[in-house]
């Protein structure tokens, strides 16, 4: 009985932690605040997501970060997951002045 409790505890321990690791890197809020949310125009320069290499279309939701590089809102909020850099520049967000 007793070992069912500890390997329960133990269980629940390895989980929480498992979940605390993926947390993301970036908080949403700090994120709100460094980057916008777009959606996709045609006449737009930058129109290749680094991420997955894939050119944007139509009305895909586009986050631009503050150093101005592009990226699919899906594919950036999952490098946020292992990263708080931007993949282009490697500007740590965390650490952007969130008044520029
Ligand atoms: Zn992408
Ligand atoms: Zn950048």
């Amino acid at each position: 009985m007793c070992i069912i409790v500890v390997g329960l505890i133990g269980y629940y321990v390895f989980v929480t932690c498992k979940k605390y690791r993926i947390r993301k890197k970036i908080s949403n809020r700090k994120l709100k605040k460094v980057s916008t949310i777009i959606k996709y125009k045609l006449q737009m320069d930058k129109n290749t997501c680094v991420i997955c290499q894939e050119d944007f279309s139509k009305r895909d939701k586009i986050r631009v970060l503050q150093c101005d590089h592009h990226f699919h809102k899906k594919c950036i909020d999952k490098w946020f997951e292992s990263s708080c850099r931007c993949p282009l520049c490697n500007n740590n967000l965390n650490k952007q002045d969130e008044n520029i």
